[in-house]
């Protein structure tokens, strides 16, 4: 593309003019069509803003017929495309003498609170998350978000990181899942620079780490978290955890973090309500220019219900689907592009998510209660046929129904299964009601 650029703008200006505007001017990065530039001097970007960047976007609309803009940044100022580094990271970056053992923090830009839909099953942890991004380090820390795969707790760090960037562009944030955590540290160990790891660690703003559940089996590195952790808790500075489940679920998490995880406050997130899958749908078609009408989006949202990076995905298929077949996009086409998706297995017809809601309702319980570990009778007891019912009538497996569950060992489930077929065989109240589960679950 630069190259482009070039060759068109030779044409066009005196060789003086080209060589000044463009010979000095290298390009950085081109990304969701933007183009960012790098130039010498305050003169030359006031040159490209006012003149030249309208020229390329004008020629390239031209050619190719696609819109793009041009970002002339000056070597010392950062480039708009990568959100943020920590700081630390961007001066030993700079240095090239010194090779980089950590990585870059790079938020997705995608994740953020504008693009965030909030439902009934993530309100608290996106209120929470708010509450984090403008006042860190003074309410809720840590601040630590747990629930199933795909419900969004990335996106959600991600969001508190812009937002708190929005606020203060100065502000160190730095996000990273347990496992580039615990290879940072290792890294550093093998390389004799954990004095740089712990500078790195213990100076930011705010620390995002995302799927705590890895650290299970990683002694040294909880070892270390646990001193990064009372640095920065100490300092007044934010911390935000995510995993799939509590922290004392969490096989060999040691104690003491366990204690240190619940300072702060825990907020679970569960799948989202037909509504607000509607509504995730409908803004992401709608961000991908995607004309999709909206009986088609119900019916999607109807197809996938516990998982929103499979619903995203389920709508990329759709799309897919109607542009290889070139027919427009309606819901028998989705049906028909989505019956493929169910043929791979990768959905079974009832899902756990609607078991769980079907019997919770039955019953008139919580989902969370459904969910959680509370042990009195009547809840117990639909916990165990919600169980049952999951085992029997989806294919998924023994430890995923337990991940379903709140994060429950698959020995749960199995008790569960015997416990209810077993007091199936004399009891005929439960009887009817696995019966009327059954018969509201298959309509
Ligand atoms: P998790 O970290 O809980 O596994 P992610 O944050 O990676 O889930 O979310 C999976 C996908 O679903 C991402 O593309 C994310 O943007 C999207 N997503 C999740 N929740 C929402 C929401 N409430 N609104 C819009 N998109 C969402
Ligand atoms: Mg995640």
């Amino acid at each position: 593309l630069w190259q482009y650029i070039c060759d068109e703008f030779n044409k066009k200006l005196s060789t003086i003019s080209y060589n000044t505007w463009l010979k000095a001017v290298k390009p950085i990065q081109f990304k969701s069509n933007m183009l960012v530039i790098e130039v010498p001097t305050a003169l030359h970007k006031d040159y490209w803003k006012a003149n030249l960047s309208k020229q390329v976007t004008t020629m390239i609309a031209d050619s190719i017929g696609q819109k793009i803009t041009v970002v002339a940044k000056l070597p010392e100022e950062p480039n708009p495309l990568v959100n943020s580094y920590t700081s630390t990271n961007t001066a030993v970056a700079r240095d090239a003498s010194r090779p980089t053992f950590m990585r870059e923090t790079k938020l997705n830009d995608k994740y953020t609170f504008e693009t965030f839909v909030i439902g009934k099953g993530n309100q608290m942890a996106h209120a929470a998350a708010l509450v984090v991004a403008e006042e860190p380090g003074a309410l809720y820390n840590p601040l630590f978000f747990f629930g199933g795969v795909g419900l969004g707790k990335t996106h959600l760090m991600h969001a508190i990181g812009h937002q708190m960037l929005a606020n203060n562009p100065q502000a160190k944030v730095k996000y990273v899942t347990s496992e580039a955590f615990a290879n940072d540290f290792i890294n550093s160990i093998q390389t004799k620079r954990q004095e740089e790891f712990r500078k790195e660690y213990r100076s930011v703003d705010l620390l995002l780490v995302d799927d705590i559940q890895f650290f299970a089996d990683k002694e040294g590195t909880q070892e270390e978290f646990f001193h990064t952790f009372n640095a920065l808790y100490d300092d007044k500075k934010q911390i935000v955890l995510s995993s799939d489940r509590l922290p004392n679920e969490i096989p060999k998490l040691q104690k003491r973090l366990v204690s240190r995880f619940k300072w702060g406050l825990s907020v679970d997130i569960t799948p989202p309500d037909l509504e607000t899958r509607i509504a995730i749908l409908r803004n992401k078609a709608d961000a991908d220019r995607l004309d999709i009408p909206d009986d088609t989006l119900s019916y999607i949202a109807g197809q996938i219900d516990s998982n929103i990076r499979e619903l995203e995905g389920a709508l990329v298929r759709v799309q897919a689907y109607s542009s290889m077949t070139h027919m427009p996009v309606t819901t028998s086409l989705a049906a028909d592009a989505l019956k493929n998706l169910k043929l791979n297995g990768k959905t079974s017809e009832i899902s756990i998510a609607v078991i769980q809601d079907k019997v919770a309702k039955y019953y008139r319980i919580s989902i969370s209660d459904l969910k959680g570990k509370k042990r009195v009778k009547n809840i117990v007891i639909p916990r165990q046929i919600a169980m049952y019912l999951a085992r029997e009538l989806t294919d998924a497996s023994l430890p995923k129904i337990g991940h379903e569950f709140g994060g429950k060992d698959h020995t749960t489930v199995i008790h569960a299964h015997e416990k209810i077929s077993g007091a199936l065989t004399t009891d005929s109240d439960l009887q009817r009601a696995i019966n009327d589960l059954k018969g509201e679950l298959k309509k």
